[in-house]
């Protein structure tokens, strides 16, 4: 029998606990799932997302692994007292709903929508947006979510960049690297995505220097995480005109406080982290699949490196 501890909050358990029976009995896994437990040392697996309840792993003596609901782990990735293997969530569900997103609000910007949505004096300005093959897209980050958008958006026929740690070779898409890469690839963004995890390395990434290498008039869409941009440098550079508008889905504070600037600025959208919320059957699939794995001896799926912090 697999004991399956649900430490995610009680909001989450009430969506997801019929979702991962359903996955989990699809599986043909003997286990008990529940939001506690009497006897930590018999949890095998810990389920779980940011929550007041679970800060200290230690009593969790036997856990095989712990299977985080979110992709982005950068809350839990340096807990000392989590000592066994961190998957993150990778999953159709919530990479569909990304590319969705990302291409929204990409084609907002390129056909200039929002001067026929807003327009209170009923003006008759028929303006010709390029074609997306002349409209150069970046995008910071080609991981699971980074590369779905930036084929999703190739495939449109934008002409995309997008920049890794490591190098990539995707088909239709300039791929760089190093600081040499982000240089050349910030270079050319008319439209910039950022999809990196929150590290050590990429906090504050985009900064005063990195905004000014953009060209004059570029759009930055942020649905990472806020810490990525230099706020007051984006604040800056909205304001001097050298960036047209900003798109931000994540922030430093989330909710964004009442009184935060973005939320004023006329050349910001703020969206409230909802560019690719739960999918709770994929994400059920994704956390009863892994169980299976680390059942039958198989390596787990979405492993974090804990020493690259994602
Ligand atoms: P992945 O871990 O699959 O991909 C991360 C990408 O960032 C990789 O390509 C990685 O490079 C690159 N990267 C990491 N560090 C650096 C660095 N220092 N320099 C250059 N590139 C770097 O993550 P996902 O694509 O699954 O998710 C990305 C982020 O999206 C999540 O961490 C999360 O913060 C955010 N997110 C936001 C959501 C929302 O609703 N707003 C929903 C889900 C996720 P390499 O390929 O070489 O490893």
């Amino acid at each position: 029998m697999t004991t399956i501890l649900f430490a995610a909050g009680s909001k989450r358990w009430a969506e997801y606990e019929t979702p991962l029976r359903r996955a989990l009995d699809a599986l043909g896994l003997d286990y008990t799932l529940s939001p506690e437990t009497d006897d930590p040392a018999q949890v095998d697996y810990i389920i779980y997302a940011p929550n007041p309840s679970l800060h200290d792993f230690t009593p969790l003596t036997n856990a095989k692994a712990v299977l985080s609901l979110w992709a982005g782990v950068e809350r839990i990735v340096g807990n000392e007292t989590l000592t066994m293997p961190l998957a993150r969530m990778v999953n159709d569900g919530m990479t569909e709903g990304m590319v969705e997103w990302v291409v929204a609000n990409v084609l907002r910007h390129h056909l200039g929508l929002d001067r026929y949505v807003l327009n209170p004096t009923r003006e008759w300005a028929p303006r010709v947006p390029p074609l997306a093959r002349d409209r150069k897209v970046a995008v910071l980050g080609l991981g699971a979510l980074g590369q779905a958008c930036a084929k999703g958006l190739a495939g449109m026929n934008f002409d995309v960049t997008g920049w890794s740690r490591s190098r990539k070779d995707i088909a239709g898409i300039t791929c760089l690297s190093g600081d040499d890469g982000l240089a050349q690839t910030l270079a050319r963004a008319e439209i910039l995505v950022l999809l990196l995890p929150l590290t050590a390395d990429t906090e504050n990434l985009l900064n005063a220097k990195r905004l000014a290498q953009m060209p004059a008039g570029a759009v930055v869409i942020n649905p990472g995480r806020g810490p990525l941009i230099d706020d007051d440098a984006l604040l800056a550079a909205l304001d001097s005109g050298h960036i047209a508008h900003a798109t931000l889905d994540v922030f430093r504070k989330e909710p964004l406080p009442a009184d935060h600037p973005y939320w004023a600025h006329p050349k910001v959208t703020v969206t409230p982290h909802i560019a690719s919320d739960f999918r709770t059957d994929s994400a059920a699939q994704v956390i009863a699949e892994n169980i299976r794995r680390g059942e039958a001896g198989e390596p787990l799926l979405h492993l974090v490196d804990r020493g690259a912090g994602y």
